[in-house]
């Protein structure tokens, strides 16, 4: 369950986090530069550095935090819609290697993405 990363941090509750929602298998914050009027992460508890690194163990584990994605917008009533968004790699914009969902929303968001 322990973590080198920032994430690894906030998952063992050493450095505090705008907490919205925890379960055995998943924590989900408020990111602390929210590029929308709401950004929240959703990470899993067991440290995996990036979705391509993910392995078949974890389909369940993934699906699970894509759910609690839904059910984080539904609480913070984003009922005109969000971006559920992972960002893998040096390309792909990931600068923090625990794995992590993006909820963004309360705005219209473009696309594509730059
Ligand atoms: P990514 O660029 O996809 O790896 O996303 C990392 C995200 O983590 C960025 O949106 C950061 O603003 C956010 N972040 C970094 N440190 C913290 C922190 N201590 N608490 C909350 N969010 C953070």
């Amino acid at each position: 369950m322990n973590s080198d990363t920032i994430f690894g941090k906030i998952i063992r509750k050493e450095i505090p986090a705008q907490i919205v929602f925890e379960d055995d298998l998943c924590l989900a914050f408020r990111d602390i530069i929210p590029q929308a009027p709401v950004h929240i992460l959703i990470i899993p508890k067991k440290a995996i550095a990036q979705i391509e690194l993910m392995t078949p163990e974890d389909e369940v584990l993934i699906g699970h935090l894509f759910w609690v994605g839904t059910q984080v917008a539904r609480k913070e009533g984003l009922t005109d819609g969000y971006r559920l968004v992972i960002n893998n790699g040096k390309q792909g914009g990931q600068t923090v290697y625990h794995l992590h969902i993006h909820l963004l929303g309360g705005r219209s968001l473009g696309w594509p993405p730059g």
